[in-house]
């Protein structure tokens, strides 16, 4: 399946494009080493910790960069997210370009109705946003677009990371 906009792509583009969506999972060397730090951020989200979310997200941000071996980046954690009439800003990645290092920013609460994120959609994002920073820095891709690869890829990740993980197991 291919998106609609790839119409409206340049040669170049529709070229990157096809490059996206041919990449359906990245494997995470010792996946497992990881999956403490899931629990953790479950349940710092239950807290409505937005520090103790932040250092979690930070850490496994900076473990998976060491583990694909893509430059560092750094992590934000904001209270509420930003809306307009398109809707809500969800997560936000910006490559370095210039910068020290990439930053993903992330918003704990919803504008609508100031409820904190469902965690699994707060990981998810956190991936996703991740996900752009590897089409740059793991998969040399000039540009990193919505592709069907690039949502396999962000769900082959979230596998290997909650896998054996189960959320009645979350500490309150
Ligand atoms: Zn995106």
């Amino acid at each position: 399946m291919v998106f609609s906009y790839y119409k409206k792509l340049s040669a170049d583009q529709k070229h990157i494009y096809e490059q996206s969506d041919r990449i359906i999972s990245v494997h995470l060397p010792d996946a497992g080493e990881l999956r403490p730090l899931i629990p953790l951020l479950a349940t710092a989200l239950a807290k409505e910790d937005r520090e103790q979310v932040e250092a979690v997200c930070r850490k496994l941000a900076l473990g998976m960069a060491d583990r694909l071996a893509v430059p560092h980046l750094r992590v934000r954690v904001l209270a509420v997210r930003p809306s307009a009439s398109w809707g809500e800003l969800h997560g936000l990645y910006e490559p370095a370009e210039g910068r020290a290092s990439a930053v993903i920013s992330l918003w704990m609460r919803t504008a609508k109705h100031r409820r904190v994120v469902a965690f699994k959609s707060f990981l998810r994002t956190l991936l996703h946003e991740l996900c752009h920073h590897l089409d740059y820095g793991l998969f040399n891709l000039p540009d990193s677009f919505h592709t069907e690869g690039f949502y396999k890829r962000e769900s082959s990740l979230f596998h290997q990371l909650v896998e054996e993980w189960r959320p009645d197991s979350v500490e309150k």
